[in-house]
């Protein structure tokens, strides 16, 4: 009889554990996600925006600080128009950078409009 009440704790501080292990993993989503949503934040270095008001994200998909719109400005020239880099980094692999954060940005707002995420949030925040 004792080992079947200690089997049956066991379970339940199993069960606890996975449920405390789907809470932290539910947080570490959420925040991962709201990473870049400050309005008072740079989208893309995550520097305070001290500008009054913060820079609009027009034409910039983003708040961006003053030296990060310009570097996304850029970035859109050099796609839209091509020619010479404007600067020493404006390599490649910048291009690439730029190209490959906007996916992620993109990526994560359709994540977060998605029926799972907000189900996740919904069971699992407080
Ligand atoms: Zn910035």
């Amino acid at each position: 009889m004792a080992e079947v009440i200690d089997l049956q704790r066991r379970a339940g501080a199993q069960q606890k554990q996975r449920q405390a292990l789907a809470q932290r993993r539910a947080g570490a989503v959420a925040a991962a996600l709201s990473c870049g949503l400050c309005p008072r934040r740079c989208a893309h270095c995550g520097l305070a925006i001290e500008e009054e008001p913060p820079i609009a994200s027009s034409p910039a998909p983003y708040t961006f600080c003053g030296p990060c719109l310009e570097e996304y400005q850029a970035f859109c020239r050099r796609e839209q128009e091509g020619g010479p880099p404007e600067a020493f980094w404006h390599s490649p692999q910048w291009a690439d950078m730029w190209r490959t954060w906007l996916e992620h940005m993109r990526a994560n707002d359709r994540f977060r409009r998605s029926p799972e995420f907000l189900r996740l949030m919904e069971e699992h925040q407080d």
